[in-house]
Order: structure tokens, then C-alpha cells, then sequence
């Protein structure tokens, strides 16, 4: 089987030790694209360089809410504007984190806001993150449509969240978030969301799947979220991989 991971840090420092040899395992397992994501602006950067070694590689760029006081949206068009852009291919991850700071709400808004307004401009998709704030994402969302596509990582269903993804067709990646005992209700969700709108990441090196929770994660246990998925979804696993395979070379516009 063949994989697209989404979503990953291979910009972190947790892999400086051994990158590459991280990489091969993956892509042993069959996983020959990968999105990596910034968060700030040196990530950012760092995202662009991996995707310029790596032929599978291809970059997001943008600032994460926790970086809110650090960068803004003009550091990220300058890093657009002075990098080669082949293999940009999204601004993220951007939007709202209210997990561990919640008295800066309207800067985050700006920043995503202005953010939305930037990969519109650039006519890039954005990859979502929201994390204890689905009421500000879905206000902020109806208010600014980014016109060039809609990724919520890491998605963390929620009611309105869902009506939005199934209203305007956006796409939701899940990764080893859907394998914790706790994150069980997903599947009520998951049933309702249309497979085409699907796409699998791993958001390395967090979020680890069960049972390997808590450990460094890496793009080789994408086909733990697929057998979570297919369990779900009450699909067979090869079939799942397969499209969400497919889904995310639409989603992000490349061609196979
Ligand atoms: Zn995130
Ligand atoms: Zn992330």
C-alpha cells in the first residue's frame, strides 16, 4: 500500500539525530509523500529546505496561534516572496489554540484572519488547526472563506464543526488522535463525513498512535490510522487506504 502523510514536523528537532534513517523506515512501509508543515517562521523556512532535498517532500508555511506574539502573516508572504515556490503547496498550520492560552483570542484572530487573506492572495489552501476553540474556528470560517481549499488537521469533531465540513466540502485529516480510548464519540462523526473528504496524517512527532501513545511518532504508523479508519468507517483497510491516498493529491493539487 501507498501513503500520503498530510501532515508532520520533520523540521523539529527531535529528528536531527537521524532524519534520514527515520525517512527510509517510512518510506519503507510505503509512504511516498509527505506535507511538512511550519509553525513559525524559522519552521517555515526549514519546511522549504526539507522540500528541496527531498524529491517526496512539499511544504506548508504559516504561523501556528502559540506563535501569535513571535511572527505574522507578512513574515510568511516575505518567505513566499523570496523562496523558490514549486513546492509550496499550503499556508499552515494557522487558526486558534485555546488549550493553554486564551486571553490573546482576538491577536489569534487577526493572525488567522489576515492568514486566510494571504493564502487567498497566494491562491494556496490552508490546513486548520483548532484545538479547544471549534466556536471561534467555525465563526471565523463563515465570516472569511479561503477560496482555495480547507483542511482542518487534527480534527477534533464537534457539531458545527461537522456541519461546516459537510456544508462546504471541506477536508479532515485524522491521525493518531482517532486511535485514544477517549476519542471514541469520533465515530459518529466519522460516519457522516463522505470518504472523498478524508485524508490521513500522523502530525510527527506528536500525537503517536495506540499503542505506541506518548512515544516520538513518524509517518510509518500511517497504516494504524487507516485500520482505525476502516473500523470505523466499516470499509476494508486496503480500500481506505487507497482513496484517502487519492483524496489528498486532490486536496493539495499534485499531480501523482
Ligand atoms: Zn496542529
Ligand atoms: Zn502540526
Amino acid at each position: 500500500m501507498r501513503y500520503f502523510e498530510t501532515h508532520a514536523h520533520y523540521n523539529d528537532e527531535v529528528y536531527n539525530e537521524d532524519l534520514d534513517e527515520v525517512l527510509n523506515k517510512c518510506r519503507e512501509k510505503g509512504v511516498d509523500k509527505f506535507i511538512n508543515v511550519g509553525y513559525n517562521k524559522e519552521s517555515s523556512i526549514k519546511s522549504i529546505e526539507l522540500s528541496d532535498k527531498y524529491s517526496d517532500f512539499y511544504a506548508a508555511i504559516g504561523v501556528h496561534p502559540h506563535d501569535v506574539e513571535n511572527n505574522t502573516a507578512q513574515d510568511i508572504f516575505d518567505i513566499y516572496d523570496e523562496k523558490d515556490k514549486k513546492k509550496i503547496v499550503a499556508i499552515g498550520e494557522i487558526g486558534f489554540d485555546y488549550a493553554f492560552v486564551k486571553d490573546n483570542k482576538d491577536k489569534q484572530k487577526k493572525l488567522f484572519l489576515e492568514q486566510i487573506e494571504l493564502a487567498n492572495t497566494l491562491k494556496l489552501p490552508i490546513l486548520i488547526h483548532s484545538r479547544d476553540a471549534s466556536l471561534d474556528t467555525y465563526n471565523t470560517l463563515k465570516e472569511k472563506r479561503a477560496e482555495y481549499g480547507t483542511l482542518f488537521h487534527c480534527f477534533q469533531p464537534s457539531d458545527d464543526l461537522v456541519k461546516l465540513v459537510l456544508e462546504n466540502g471541506y477536508f479532515v485529516a485524522f491521525g493518531g488522535n482517532i486511535t485514544f480510548k477517549r476519542n471514541a464519540t469520533f465515530k459518529k462523526y466519522i460516519d457522516m463525513i463522505p470518504l472523498n473528504q478524508i485524508v490521513i496524517e500522523t502530525d510527527s512527532p506528536y500525537l503517536c498512535p495506540e499503542p505506541y501513545r506518548g512515544k516520538r511518532n513518524d509517518s510509518s504508523k500511517l497504516p494504524l490510522v487507516c485500520r482505525k479508519l476502516a473500523e470505523y468507517k466499516d470499509i476494508e483497510e486496503n480500500e481506505i487506504t487507497k482513496i484517502v491516498y487519492e483524496n489528498a493529491f486532490n486536496f493539495f493539487k499534485i499531480t501523482p
